[in-house]
């Protein structure tokens, strides 16, 4: 049975009266009252009946709505218990959405998702952005791609380039892993309560293959280790991974890089002529 479209003020506001729900902002809750976003959010991640989608935090089930609406095999992982009873309500009739109750960070998303491959879909709770996006990256899911509504603020750094304000180690990480793409941005106005920021919509395409072949445990030491002190140069910033002056000068004359160069201006391809050089 066809439910009601969850992405509308008044419907979003009906609801939240109807089940008593005062909104968390400790659970990152703003909820998408826009339609329009909904459905782009849906084409960015070109969802079709052959796909499987992992949601995080699906909140009323506006997105989750608009995922099982095109045709996929929804899990959506909801950490509020409040919200399961309201999502059990305005999911009815769906049967090609399960909802988990549980913490993202913690249930195993391998068990949940019965799929081989599937793709990440949420408008995420901003406080933690960076580790869901980077656990799922790291743990070597199966996902293909990942789209996902963050703070503008942190698209721009996971999009950003050598030698910008905005690049960091969350840019190296992220495209290591995916190719990222801002797809479109998102006023306040878009949600209840309007958050204090712009939002931007993110596509994470997971590449098959990382563009540098590295030690990744010595590669992300070099990188974190690198941007740790942004205002000092490689050749003082890599001290702190303990390793010797001395030692740190002949792997940066190795490797072709000058040590009198700061961290946010390497390339990818550069972080990399580092890490093979390191001592293991
Ligand atoms: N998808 C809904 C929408 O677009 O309207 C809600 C998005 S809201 C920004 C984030 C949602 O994530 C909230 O429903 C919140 O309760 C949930 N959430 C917060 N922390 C979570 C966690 N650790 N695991 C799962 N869900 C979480």
């Amino acid at each position: 049975m066809k439910q009601p479209t969850i992405a509308n003020k008044d419907v979003t506001l009906h609801i939240l009266k109807r089940f008593g729900i005062r909104m968390s902002k400790k659970l990152g809750q703003n909820f998408l009252i826009d339609e329009h976003v909904v459905q782009s959010i849906v084409k960015a991640a070109n969802i079709t009946q052959d796909d499987a989608v992992l949601e995080i935090g699906p909140g009323i089930g506006t997105l989750t709505q608009g995922l099982a609406e095109a045709g996929a095999a929804v899990t959506a992982v909801e950490i509020d218990r409040r919200l399961i009873e309201v999502l059990a309500k305005t999911l009815e009739g769906y049967e090609n959405i399960r909802v988990v109750h549980g913490d993202i960070l913690r249930i195993d998303i391998g068990k949940e998702v019965a799929a081989p491959r599937y793709k990440v879909v949420a408008n995420l709770p901003y406080y933690i952005t960076t580790p869901i996006i980077m656990g799922l990256l790291e743990a070597h899911m199966p996902v293909d791609i990942l789209v996902t509504m963050v703070q503008k603020e942190v698209a721009q750094r996971m999009v950003a380039v050598p030698g910008t304000k905005d690049y960091g180690s969350l840019s190296v990480a992220v495209q290591y892993y995916t190719k990222p793409e801002i797809m479109f941005i998102v006023p306040p106005a878009s949600f209840i309560p309007p958050p204090a920021v712009d939002s931007a919509v993110i596509r994470c395409t997971v590449r098959e293959k990382p563009p540098v072949e590295v030690n990744e445990r010595i590669f992300f030491r070099v990188v974190k280790a690198a941007f740790a002190q942004r205002r000092k140069t490689l050749s003082n910033t890599l001290k702190t991974t303990g390793v010797p002056a001395e030692t740190l000068k002949v792997i940066l004359e190795k490797a072709g890089i000058d040590g009198g160069r700061r961290g946010e201006t390497l390339s990818l391809e550069e972080f990399a002529a580092i890490a093979n050089v390191w001592i293991q």
